[in-house]
């Protein structure tokens, strides 16, 4: 079920590598069925290499994608990308979407994040990444998606799992996987990782070979430190992956366990706040809102 790792083979010659690794995102897809033919698919794009490298692949699979950039207003970074992501769907006959976070919460991620930050000691990704979740997922559904396809890769995976157990909240693993969700619910479209098995160091690979037009540096407002050690840490012990995918199939499996035990718990509610798909009575989204 889990595929081999490619580091092995990082002597193979190019063509080979690309021909290897596009077989495995599709295999991925096949077996953990994460397309149907008649899924409307909508790519998160952010202008890196990894959801470019799922929008290049859902389009020459058959999916018929189509992108959505959310704009974060992070100053260059974020012009920049939506630069490259516009420039790609054009050039590749792709339709894109874009909303700008002001659309939504009237400001940019970053005064947000400040506001919300002089009240609560969170970190920047955790914030600014639960509101684009709350975004995505409230554009796709009036997109009319069905699936929303992301950028996640393995190594993202990994370190998410050992984060969320270093941290002593295993159970926020419950998210991870293949597919997104634990229970269906009309209000929550899916979201897939067709890079589920595939290293950071093979996306970063296969996009410089596609000659992508994406920006390899990280977003300037990542300064989650805890993740970066634990990064540097699976780079260091784990060179050819063999870790990183036994790591992943035990996880894969307490993950299941613990999605088993959420189906006989919580209810998908709505927010009471913003009727978006809550397990609470008021979603994270509208609770940080509440700082600011
Ligand atoms: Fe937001 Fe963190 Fe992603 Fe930057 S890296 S866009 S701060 S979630
Ligand atoms: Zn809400």
């Amino acid at each position: 079920m889990f595929k081999k790792l490619s580091y092995k083979k990082e002597g193979m010659d190019d063509e080979k590598f690309v021909r290897e690794f596009e077989k495995k995102v599709r295999n991925t897809i096949g077996e953990y069925r994460l397309l149907n033919p008649d899924d409307n698919v909508i790519v998160a794009c952010s202008g890196g290499k990894d959801s470019t490298t799922v929008l290049h692949l859902l389009k020459k699979f058959g999916h018929n994608p189509k992108a959505l950039f959310i704009d974060l207003l992070i100053g260059e970074w974020s012009k920049k990308s939506r630069e490259n992501v516009e420039k790609f769907c054009k050039q590749n006959d792709i339709t894109l979407h874009t909303v700008d976070i002001r659309e939504m919460f009237a400001y940019s991620i970053c005064y947000i994040r400040s506001v919300i930050q002089s009240k609560k000691k969170l970190r920047n990704c955790s914030i600014c990444g639960v509101i684009k979740r709350w975004m995505l997922n409230k554009k796709a559904r009036e997109l009319c998606a069905t699936k929303i396809a992301t950028g996640h890769n393995l190594d993202d995976e990994v370190q998410s799992h050992i984060m969320n157990i270093l941290r002593g909240t295993p159970r926020t693993s419950i998210g991870l996987g293949p597919k997104s969700g634990i229970k269906e619910d009309k209000k929550f479209v899916q979201r897939i990782k067709p890079l589920y098995f595939c290293t950071n160091r093979e996306t970063e690979r296969y996009s410089r070979l596609m000659g992508f037009p994406v920006i390899y540096e990280p977003c300037p407002c990542s300064v989650d430190a805890f993740r970066k050690e634990i990064k540097e840490w699976l780079n260091e012990i784990d060179e050819n992956g063999d870790i990183r995918l036994n790591a992943m199939k035990n996880f894969g499996n307490i993950t299941k366990q613990l999605k088993a035990l959420e189906m006989t718990e919580k209810e998908i509610r709505q927010c009471k706040i913003c009727g978006e798909p809550s397990r609470n009575g008021v979603c994270r989204v509208c609770s940080l809102m509440a700082q600011t």
